[in-house]
């Protein structure tokens, strides 16, 4: 199909039958949307996650349970055919509760990929209900029977090539008619033994993405609660100003650093084919939104600002360091054989910082392991600060453009800096600071900045 749009619902966008029909209507109002690809409903994946964690009671597992059943009843009760929708969501919840019995035994990774598909898994079901009642012909699909994943579970790797030749065989040819349309999960895969796995939190971005990549889409459209990207988050600035056209780069840089509007590798797959993004409102797409390509008219120093919790600062001293070669190599090493990537990194003539995320890993545990720590106490001094925030100014030239860092500074010079880091790329500047200052720094960067 030549123009194809690969159509993505995140959880607010599907969190209710209103919602829902907001959505439904943005998807039949574009003829080319022929594959929609949706979240959970909101709220549903933390209940999941906290089912899984394997420290439910049985009185907590009863209540998650039961509003597991009234969020989806409440939308099964405006549609028809409710016995087999109703048959469908009790025989999910029967599995979630077998399945957090087990998580209690002991939990893992694996088990809470298992679980928390199934916020996926009911909400596309009811989903493509809807359509049908509404008269619109929709398949439901299983996107494990493709989405092709490594088993890091929690925080799968998906495997391009095989997802691509199975939506060849598999997907493209269920809306080939030119008519039909197919809903189907995001966030969710399988290995390739089949176990379900998950791409981490925030995920289903990077489904549709990989998607639109795989059938070759024209346009790959981002569906939330906000009409496109904004110079910040607007939760956090009420007048943060909507941006019409962003680089791939400066939304990368954007998502990469905590802009929770798109997950960090939504554009990877975009820009391996040239895919124009477009990120808009389910509720109110007569707003407008943002459109994500290769290049845009106006390059601004200060693009925006944006906001990354959860940091973990990680000091490795040794004196050995002073003149020496190959100390970094064995710290990277470590990071390496951890599977921990890092962000920030500063050096100094006997001591290395670098920032280290606590992670979109499904689970929420945290990823900063005691082994890891133990390995690099054997050849250095190892100091882990917690309770960290990155703030990232996203702009463009800035290493080239003289006043940009007494600009920076200045509208962050009430707060204390633990750390900076500049130059490595043109377009961020990031500051790390206490996570209790990192919102109030964050408005004073954007008043002095992008107002
Ligand atoms: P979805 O459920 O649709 O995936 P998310 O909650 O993941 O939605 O992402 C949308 C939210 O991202 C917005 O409600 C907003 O609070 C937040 N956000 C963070 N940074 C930005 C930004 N720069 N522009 C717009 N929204 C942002
Ligand atoms: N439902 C998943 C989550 O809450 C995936 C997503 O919404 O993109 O993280
Ligand atoms: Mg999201």
């Amino acid at each position: 199909m030549e123009n194809l749009d690969i159509s993505k619902f995140g959880g607010t966008s599907v969190k209710d039958f209103e919602s829902m029909l907001s959505s439904y209507k943005v998807v039949v109002a574009n003829p080319n949307t022929r594959v929609v690809v949706i979240s959970a409903c909101s709220g549903v994946t933390n209940i999941l996650v906290e089912l899984a964690s394997g420290a439910c009671s049985a009185q907590k597992t009863e209540e998650l349970i039961a509003k597991l059943r009234s969020i989806h009843t409440e939308i099964i009760e405006k549609l028809d055919n409710q016995d087999d929708l109703k048959a469908n969501l009790e025989a999910h919840l029967k599995e979630i509760y077998d399945l957090t019995q087990e998580a209690n035994m002991g939990r893992s990774d694996e088990l809470t990929d298992r679980i928390v598909s199934h916020g996926e898994l009911m909400s596309t079901y009811i989903f493509t209900a809807l359509f049908n009642f509404m008269g619109t012909k929709a398949q439901w699909f299983d996107i494990r029977n493709i989405m092709r994943t490594d088993s890091n579970f929690g925080c799968a790797a998906p495997l391009v090539e095989v997802l691509k030749a199975q939506c060849q065989e598999k997907l493209l040819p269920l809306y080939a008619d030119g008519e039909s349309i197919v809903i189907t999960q995001g966030f969710i895969g399988a290995n390739s033994e089949g176990q379900t796995t998950t791409l981490g939190r925030g995920g289903s971005d990077y489904s549709a993405a990989l998607l639109g990549e795989a059938l070759n889409a024209a346009t790959i459209s981002i569906w939330t609660d906000v009409p496109g990207v904004y110079t910040t988050d607007p939760r956090l600035v009420p007048h943060a100003k909507p941006i019409s056209e962003l680089t791939y780069l400066e939304a990368a840089e954007m998502a990469t650093f905590g802009a929770k509007i798109l997950h960090p590798s939504t554009l990877v797959p975009a820009v391996r084919r040239g895919i124009p993004v477009y990120v808009g409102s389910s509720r109110e797409p007569e707003k407008g939104g943002t459109w994500v390509r290769p290049k845009t008219e106006s390059h601004p120093a200060f693009r925006a600002v944006a906001l990354r919790k959860n940091q973990t600062l990680i000091v490795l001293a040794s004196p050995k360091m002073v003149g020496a070669s190959g100390f970094l190599a064995s710290v990277f090493s470590v990071f390496a054989k951890y599977k921990k990537s890092v962000d920030l990194v500063s050096t100094s003539e006997v001591s290395i910082a670098v920032t280290l995320d606590a992670g979109t890993n499904t689970s929420g545990q945290s990823s900063i392991s005691e082994s890891m720590l133990e390995e690099l106490r054997r050849f250095c001094h190892v100091k882990v600060e917690t309770g960290l925030s990155l703030v990232a100014i996203i702009g463009n030239e800035m290493s080239n453009l003289p006043g940009i860092t007494t600009q920076a500074f200045d509208s962050i010079n009430r707060y204390a800096v633990r750390m900076i880091c500049y130059g490595a790329s043109n377009h961020n500047l990031c500051f790390l600071l206490k996570s209790d200052e990192a919102v109030a720094a964050l408005v004073e960067i954007h008043k002095h900045l992008l107002e």
